[in-house]
Parts: structure tokens; sequence; C-alpha cells
């Protein structure tokens, strides 16, 4: 059959381990059959990283800018071990914290829900996607121990004054005690609300704020002042016609709703709230394997985003060991694969190429309908029949990525 011509570049970043075997071989057997693709590859791979000192990284993050849309293997985040094992010249930062600060960019983390795969959760069945503004807050705040009574300030001096024009009391303290001081910026608040309305018009669903602007009204009130006047000066009209909204609510409300929902939202939340229940969702959810993450930015030009796709987990280093001892792994591709189609999607999107979106879900269902029959990695075995699942219960990943290969090709055939 003839391939789909894919008008412009995607950008294609090589990681670590289990996760690098199985990039190739999503590559070679579900991708390039079927597409006419131009790959900008960046190997961010432990070894590329520390010979290029890191420089991989950074011009990785410039081509994603270039070609808007990026598309990532899950790579090793270095710690002492690592540093030791790869004899590394230094511990490296982490390439997703490089990538979006280069980027600064949204996360936007989303649950693959499969009907057969038990969730903690199993009113779930729509997709719910966690937005978390990770710049700010809890997590670059300063803070402090006092050993006895005294009194805590917070004091601002405007660029250029002599003096403090602002000076509140935080706490006088009878006894010891902790302080904390943090902060966000307009800027960046504003780059959030802009990735969290485009987010919610491309997957055509609501969009929520979560704050808690009842008790800390000035702070947690300001991202809604944020979003509502974006709201209504730029996305309102696109929200109407697509029959979405926007709305500002109570977090604890929110999080009472979200456990009883089915689902078919987008949830925007501050730093520390989103990286909890981030978390909750994804073990909700079930398996950390299906979890899938994109990040999305404002691009130079008004209206322009950029957007990088990957799986959440990590590189699944225990599955490495066995393959480096020669022995098969039943490790899930399919957080994965979705980095593929997710990318593929938004290229699709920006180029105005529906037969690319079709390809790419067409690979989704390939993945998800081979899991309906029965046919998948031994993580969901394990979720499905408990962890006394039998050999009889999954397959490797080998056997599971010709399945979705086998159904792919099917799927494509009847679309053409
Ligand atoms: P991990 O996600 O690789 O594994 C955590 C647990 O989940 C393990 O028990 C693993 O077996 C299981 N698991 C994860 N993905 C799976 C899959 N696809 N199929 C089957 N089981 C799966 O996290 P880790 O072990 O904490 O870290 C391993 C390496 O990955 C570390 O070097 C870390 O720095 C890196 N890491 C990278 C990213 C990323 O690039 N986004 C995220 C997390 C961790």
């Amino acid at each position: 059959a003839k391939k789909i011509a894919v008008k412009n570049p995607v950008v294609d970043l090589d990681g670590d381990e289990m996760t690098r075997i199985i990039w190739q071989k999503i590559k070679d057997q579900l991708i390039l059959p079927y597409l006419d693709i131009e790959i900008k590859y960046y190997d961010l791979g432990m070894e590329s990283r520390d010979n290029t000192n890191d420089q991989i990284t950074l011009d990785a993050a410039e081509a994603i800018k270039k070609y808007k849309v990026g598309i990532k293997c899950a790579t090793i985040t270095p710690d002492s071990a690592r540093v030791k094992e790869f004899n590394l010249k230094q511990k490296w930062k982490s390439p997703n914290g490089t990538i979006r600060n280069a980027l600064n960019g949204t996360v936007f983390r989303e649950p693959i829900f499969i009907d057969n795969v038990p969730r903690f959760i199993p009113a779930w069945k729509k997709p719910i996607i966690i937005a978390r503004h990770a710049f700010g807050d809890q997590y670059k705040s300063t803070d402090f121990e006092v050993n006895g009574p005294g009194k805590y300030e917070v004091s601002f001096t405007p660029e250029g004054a002599s003096e403090a024009t602002m000076r509140k009391t935080v706490y006088d303290f009878k006894g010891p005690g902790v302080g904390l001081g943090m902060f966000n910026t307009k800027e960046s608040i504003t780059a959030f609300a802009h990735a969290c309305f485009k987010m919610a018009i491309d997957r055509k669903m609501p969009l929520y704020l979560g704050t808690k602007s009842t008790v800390i009204s000035t702070y947690d009130a300001y991202w809604d002042k944020i979003f509502i006047n974006l709201y209504e000066s730029e996305y309102k009209g696109e929200f109407e016609k697509l029959g979405i909204w926007y709305e500002h609510r109570l977090v604890d409300d929110m999080v009472a709703q979200l456990v009883k929902m089915e689902g078919g939202l987008i949830l925007a939340l501050g730093n520390m709230l989103g990286d909890i229940i981030s978390d909750l969702v994804a073990q909700g959810c079930g398996s950390l394997a299906l979890m899938s993450s994109v990040l999305v930015a404002k691009g130079d030009s008004p209206g322009e985003f950029i957007y990088e796709s990957e799986a959440a987990h990590g590189t699944v280093t225990r599955h490495f060991r066995q393959h480096q001892q020669g022995k098969p792994t039943s490790t899930n591709p399919i957080a994965s694969i979705y980095a593929w189609t997710r990318g593929l999607i938004h290229r699709a999107q920006l180029d105005g190429t529906p037969e690319l979106e079709t390809f790419a879900q067409n690979l989704e269902t390939a993945c998800i309908e081979s899991v309906k029959n029965g046919v998948m990695t031994k993580d969901l075995a394990i979720s499905i029949h408990g962890s006394k699942a039998g050999a009889e219960t999954y397959v490797t990943t080998d056997e599971y990525l010709a399945e979705v290969a086998r159904r792919l090709a099917k799927l494509q055939a009847a679309s053409n």
C-alpha cells in the first residue's frame, strides 16, 4: 500500500534501557511501514548526553520549537549510582526538566482506559486529563525553621525603590516553628492558561480550574482572574462552538466529584495539587504503564503551539536487566506507542492531514483491541487476574507488538 505522506518533520528523542529497545521496534514495525515521514533524530540516551555535555538535550528542545512536534522515549535521570554505572562526567539534570524549562510548557497526564483492565475507580470511563502548573509555589519556595519567639514578616521592594512599599506580618511566633514564602508569576500562569485552553479545544473537553481561593483569597484567586480574562477575551467563542466550557471550582469539591464521575474533563491545578492529584489519577487507573503525557507550550507567534508527547513511566530498568541476559520480557509498550500516536495526531492537526490522524487513531485502537481480546503484557494480566496470573494469560513484548501490527494492518486496509 502507498505510504501516508507526512508534510512536516517530527522530532524523535531517543532514550534509555528497555524503553529504548521498544522504541526502535515501534518505529520499525508500526510507524515506518505506513508513513513517509522525515524524522529529526536526537539521541538522548545516557551515553550521548554525557558525550555531548548534555548539549544534545538543548539541541533537541530547539528542534521541537522549530518543528512543533517532539516524540520522546523515557530517559534515565542520573543519580549517584548511575554516575558510577555510566562513568558520567557529572550528574546530568533530568532531560524532561531541561526540555520543559526550554519550552516553558505545561504537562498534561492522561490515563489510557481499557474496558477489561480493572480500575481502582471503576466509574471512570472517559479521559481524565490533569494539567499541572509545574512552576513556582511550594517547589520554589523559601522555607526555614525558627527556634523561638519572634516576628516573621514579608516585604516587597519595587525595582529602583530604596524602601519596601509593602510589609506584612505573617506570624508572631510565641515559640519554635516553621515558615515558608512562595511566589508565582503572571507570565507563567498565563502560559499555563493558554496551554489548558488549547488542550480543551484540541480534545473537545470542558476545562476546570481547581483552587482553594476561598481560603487563599489573593494567591489562588490570581489563577482564576487570569483564566477567566483569557477565556472571555480569546477562547469563549471557540469553546461555545464546540459545546465545551471553562469553570473555576473549589479543589475540594472537584476532587469529591472526580472519584464519582465518568471522566471527560481537563482539570488544571497548581504545582503541588497537580503533583498529588495526577498521581492519584494514575493510581486510580491501575497501571503506570497506561499513563500518557503531553507537554504543551505556546510558540513564538500568536495561536502557535508546540507539543511533546511521551510515556509517563521510566525506562523499566528491571526488565532491561533481563533483556541484557538474553531473556524475553513482557514489558508494556502501550504508553510508548501513545507517545507516537499523540505526537502524530498533533502533526496531523497542524498540517491538516486527516489520513495521518486516522492512522494514529487506528494504531491506538489496535493497542486497545489486542488487550480487550486477551493479548496483553504481564502487568495488565496481573491487574486482571491477580498476582498469580499464569504464563497463559500474557505474551512477550514482541508477541504483543506483532498482534498490534496485525490489527493495525487490518484497520489501515479498511480505512483506505
Ligand atoms: P519505571 O517507571 O521504569 O518503573 C517503575 C515500576 O513500574 C517498575 O516496577 C516497573 O517494572 C513498572 N513499569 C513501568 N513501566 C512499565 C511498563 N511499560 N511495562 C511493565 N512494567 C512497567 O521507574 P523507575 O524504576 O523508578 O526508574 C527507572 C529509570 O527510569 C530511572 O533511571 C529513572 O530516572 C527513569 N525515569 C524516567 C522517566 C521519564 O523519562 N519520563 C520517568 C520516570 C523514571
